[in-house]
């Protein structure tokens, strides 16, 4: 780890631990035991404290923190939070917030990445709809007052808590547009989603019917796949981080249980079995921390391609495979109390499914890597 992520792991938890010990931690089992979103008073209090809004631009009231630096916050708010749904929902809305400061529309900056700042306004992210993005049924179709939109989005992680969604539409030359869509904009349906894990990040599917909007919410009227894949490649970095520091979180509360607990008179941390499930854990560990880093240091150097970065997605797919494996080791090692609700073990299990699918299926992301490899080859850019 390097000594810049040390000093912004300590600062964070010297600005926001108690935040988190106090207001977040407590209430979050029984939010995933009820499916209950994150109170939105809640993350207005994250605003307030400089937490939601601390890697948005010191322009529009932000902290003005580098990618580097909000990385490697997230891991540690990773690692203090037990709610992981909070997360990964503050850490979404800020990453749309900057996406859409990146558009350059004083208006649309104004409202959306000041008012998260402020913490009045939340935007999610709708973009997925179990389609290609050539054949989206959502659309787009300019009239004389502006955009009229239909469609559907499946899954809006924050959607429930969400005031706004930066939507993607198909227009009628084929091409994807960005729009931001309102809450109270008639014709909008938001419907919240029981899922597997994350359940208190607000997941909503959206209907949108003949919903009329001006021309000025149009984030982008031209490839918003390249757009989305901005987005979609800095998730898959950020997502990656406060995952390890989920993980850092449950070998430390599996490693303060297994040397506390018995059996013929010895910890079970002296157990050989249980040492060798440790060791592949440390590894495993080690090799995230590296993963990570290196990640961050592409970030730091500004050199990584800024819509489908290689090492990006690597870190997503090596640390994803490494959560989930993480997740059912320590159902061997810990036993029951692996399988209980309420020492949290299990929770973690579900949230960590979530990266399966999260910002682009691993499966996907595999194929991409692969073809990516060919045409490094092909191309004699490959380094052995
Ligand atoms: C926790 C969570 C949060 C999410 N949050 C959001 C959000 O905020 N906003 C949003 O828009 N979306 C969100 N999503 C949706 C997510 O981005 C999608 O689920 C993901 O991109 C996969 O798309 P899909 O569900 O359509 O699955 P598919 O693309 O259908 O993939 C499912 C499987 O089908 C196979 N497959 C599909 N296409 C191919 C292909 N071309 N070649 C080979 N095999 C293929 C693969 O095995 C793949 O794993 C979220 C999902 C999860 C789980």
């Amino acid at each position: 780890m390097t000594t810049a992520t040390v000093d912004v792991r300590q600062e964070i938890r010297h600005r926001f631990g108690a935040f988190i010990e106090e207001r977040v931690n407590p209430g979050s089992e029984e939010r995933d035991v009820t499916n209950t979103p994150i109170p939105r008073e809640l993350l207005r209090e994250a605003a307030e404290i400089g937490l939601l809004s601390l890697s948005l631009p010191k322009d529009v009231g932000g902290g003005g923190a580098d990618l580097f630096t909000w990385c490697s916050a997230l891991e540690e708010i990773g690692f203090l939070c037990r709610d992981t749904s909070f997360t990964a929902t503050v850490s979404l809305y800020a990453d749309v917030a900057n996406t859409i400061y990146e558009s350059g529309h004083p208006h649309l900056i104004e409202r959306y990445v000041s008012g998260l700042a402020r913490g009045k306004l939340f935007s999610a992210s709708a973009y997925s709809e179990e389609r290609d993005p050539f054949n989206f049924r959502s659309t787009a179709v300019r009239s004389a007052e502006g955009l009229v939109l239909n469609g559907w989005k499946a899954i809006v992680t924050g959607g429930v808590m969400a005031d706004a969604f930066m939507t993607y539409f198909r227009d009628e030359a084929g091409d994807l547009c960005v729009v931001m869509v309102e809450r109270d904009d008639p014709g909008l349906t938001v419907e919240p989603l029981v899922t597997m894990g994350l359940r208190a990040a607000g997941h909503a599917e959206l209907t949108i019917k003949d919903v009329h909007v001006p021309l000025g919410r149009m984030v982008a009227d031209t490839d918003g796949l390249t757009h989305v894949q901005r987005l979609l490649n800095l998730r898959r970095l950020t997502i990656p981080c406060y995952a390890l520091g989920r993980m850092r979180a449950l070998v430390n509360g599996a490693l303060e249980y297994l040397s506390s607990s018995e059996r013929y008179g010895l910890p079970v941390t002296q157990m050989k079995n249980v040492q060798a499930q440790l060791g592949r854990v440390h590894v495993s560990l080690q090799m995230c921390r590296v993963a990570v880093d290196y990640g961050l240091s592409r970030l730091r150097e500004g050199k990584y391609d800024p819509v489908w970065d290689t090492v990006f997605s690597t870190v997503k797919y090596f640390v994803s495979q490494q959560a989930l494996a993480l997740g059912h080791s320590s159902l061997h090692t810990l036993g029951g109390r692996g399988y209980l609700s309420k020492y949290g073990f299990e929770r973690y299990v579900r949230d960590a499914m979530g990266l399966v699918a999260g910002a682009g299926a691993l499966d996907i992301l595999e194929i991409d890597l692969g073809a990516a490899l060919v045409s490094e080859w092909e191309t004699g850019r490959w380094q052995r």
